[in-house]
């Protein structure tokens, strides 16, 4: 049997021992602040073992990580409508570059990158009633863990910082492909990304698209082909333009955000979640990747 824990161990030894650590995210103001010698991995194996090393009880901003859960619960509101309004093909291009969006019409590639993000939440705002608060309800539920919340402080820095958001929303609503106002959408989203969370809690909240829909309480949230496609968009859109790279050298469907979280699963058998904040120069933690390279080399586990 592998040797969970001192796996961990040796990735976490070569980790915090490199001399390139990447670059912290700073067009968000707020996560400039954040100290890139943070570094941290947590796994929850399907049959309830969890393993963790270094700062795996640390709350971190998970940004794009979000979008996951975003999309999970506009599938449980509407299925499959979603995708006259998204496509599911990765975009090969910036988690933020708008020319595509226009050339195609106001159909964003995928629901991972900012404008279709910003579609997926237009449409939890119509679906739902209190929109910011049952949208943390949801996450909280996935998690188990009633302490999850949102970053007012990120939510905000990013509200005034997010031109290109806007200039996505307001080319999404040129071409009638987001209801709401502009300005309610973008207030929706950047909560959502603002939400923090530790590497053990983001393992127990993507628990369900390891445990074919079912969260940690064992309560059904999405169905099984619902889980599919959600898996299948993680490992071709879940890293912006290195979804290749990542599947590549890691085999993995999984998310990564600006703040520098990484969560990857393998179905029926577990869920691994990294935290370090220095991103490489395609906006994903340098060191996360690197970890999951070798997590799956070491223990043979990957969906390849
Ligand atoms: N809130 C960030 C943005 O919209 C999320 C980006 C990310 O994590 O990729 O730019």
């Amino acid at each position: 049997m592998t040797d969970f824990q001192a796996v961990l161990n040796s990735i976490y030894q070569d980790a915090i021992q490199a001399t390139d650590k990447g670059v912290v995210a700073s067009y968000i103001p707020e996560l400039a602040h954040v100290n890139k010698e943070n570094f941290a991995i947590q796994l929850r194996t399907a049959t309830g073992e969890c393993y963790g090393v270094g700062d795996y009880n640390k709350l971190f901003s998970i940004q794009s990580i979000s979008k996951v859960l975003a999309l999970s619960k506009a599938m449980s509101l509407i299925g499959e409508d979603i995708w006259k309004r998204v496509d599911v093909e990765p975009s090969g291009h910036p988690f933020n570059q708008l020319a595509l969006l226009e050339i195609e019409n106001g159909i964003p590639r995928n629901p991972f990158i900012n404008s279709g993000a910003i579609v997926i939440a237009d449409i939890l705002v119509s679906h739902l009633k209190n929109p910011k608060e049952d949208f943390l309800n949801y996450v909280r539920e996935l998690a188990g863990d009633a302490s999850i919340n949102y970053n007012i402080d990120v939510a905000l820095s990013e509200q005034s910082t997010g031109f290109k958001n806007f200039a996505a929303a307001n080319l999404l609503k040129s071409f009638k492909n987001l209801n709401n106002p502009v300005d309610v959408v973008l207030d929706f989203y950047f909560y959502q990304c603002s939400i923090e969370m530790t590497c053990s809690q983001l393992s127990n909240t993507f628990y369900l698209f390891a445990n074919n829909g079912k969260c940690l309480q064992n309560k059904l949230h999405i169905t099984d082909r619902q889980v599919k496609r959600v898996n299948a968009l993680m490992l071709t859109c879940g890293f912006y333009d290195e979804a290749g790279e990542f599947a590549f050298e890691v085999g993995l469907p999984g998310k990564s955000g600006v703040g520098g979280g990484i969560v990857a699963l393998l179905p029926d058998h577990f869920v691994i979640t990294t935290w370090s904040p220095g991103l490489n120069k395609k906006g994903n933690s340098k060191l996360g990747m690197q970890a999951l390279e070798q997590f799956t080399t070491k223990t043979k586990q990957s969906i390849f």
